[in-house]
């Protein structure tokens, strides 16, 4: 376990518990002061600048400060699938991860795990490790946090799920989400603009997710003219399609929301960033009790908490 201090009375995000994770107790993320993983692998199902030519070196921490209702990792964001890994462990997944290609090191909701995260990334790269990190988060994060973080990480890729307060509460029970967002990607922005290497892969800078719920275009058109005032010509926008109800009821989006989205960001002037193609089915939706939690042409993993490094899946 890590000894940083901030895990005594945690404050690490906006739900300032004040639980002694040092001690074994749990907030509202659900961990304690143990980083815990589930699994690590290269993912090909990012932005294109994200996964590159090798795929994203994804690592996939367990316990989340939000609890969506429709999370698609539930199994890992609160369902407790992962093991406690050390520093030694942590950078051998890192590197190994770059061995096999990895483009960089995208670390899957990690804010409840900042301060062992970054001293663990600094030994990774003290043993070696020389590729871009990700910072994979909800958004919901504290601006001391982003701070902390940023000592690691190059790239930021932040949820933006709401700007709307009582979408937050209703859909995410979280009324404070969008404040507290919306000043972590500021935070976030000011670390410098985006930066792609000679083939077009990032390799620093803002990139904000939204994923555009069927229903609640409202929520959206917000976004994107936040956005659009805030935040174009200094990062990406990803707009993503793929919102599938898993255990709530609902639907997908439909094609008449996909093409107004469309339109609005024709009429806010945003075309720095991605659009997801209108997404049907659920045969993408991860099982992480699978060996592969993913489509075998979304993800080859490398290491999982129950049987350790599993490189000829
Ligand atoms: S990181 Fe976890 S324990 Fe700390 S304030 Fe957030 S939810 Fe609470």
């Amino acid at each position: 376990m890590s000894s940083f201090e901030p895990y005594g009375s945690c404050t690490l995000c906006p739900h300032a518990c004040a639980v002694n994770r040092l001690s074994g107790d749990r907030g509202i993320c659900g961990e304690t002061g143990e980083l815990r993983l589930a699994t690590a692998g290269l993912h090909f199902g990012e932005e294109p600048p994200i996964t590159g030519g090798g795929g994203s070196g994804t690592i996939f921490i367990v316990g989340c400060s939000m609890r969506c209702p429709f999370c698609q990792n539930y199994q890992i964001s609160r369902g407790g699938a992962g093991r406690a890994v050390n520093s030694e462990e942590f950078t051998e997944i890192c590197i190994a991860l770059g061995d096999e290609g990895a483009e960089n090191i995208n670390l899957v909701t990690p804010s409840h795990m900042a301060p062992t995260l970054v001293e663990y990334l600094i030994s990774s790269r003290k043993a070696g490790l020389k590729l871009p990190v990700a910072w994979n988060s909800s958004g919901y994060e504290s601006t001391e946090t982003v701070k902390i973080a940023e000592r690691v990480v190059d790239i930021w890729l932040p949820d933006l799920k709401t700007l709307d307060k009582e979408i937050a509460r209703r859909i995410y029970g979280v009324e404070r989400y969008p404040e507290a967002a919306a000043s972590a990607l500021l935070t976030m922005a000011g670390f410098g603009r985006v930066e792609v290497d000679d083939k077009g892969w990032m390799k620093r800078g803002l990139m904000v997710r939204h994923l555009v719920l069927p229903g609640e275009m409202d929520s959206t058109r917000g976004i994107l003219e936040w956005f659009a005032d805030n935040l174009a010509g200094r990062a990406w926008l990803s707009l993503m399609t793929q919102y599938t109800p898993v255990g709530v009821p609902g639907r997908q989006l439909n094609r008449v929301e996909y093409e107004k989205v469309l339109g609005w960001l024709d009429e806010f002037g945003i075309d720095d960033g991605f659009v997801q193609d209108l997404v049907s089915g659920d045969e993408w939706l991860p099982d992480f009790r699978r060996p592969n939690p993913f489509s075998s042409d979304l993800s080859r993993i490398l290491w999982r908490w129950d049987t350790g490094f599993v490189r000829d899946l």
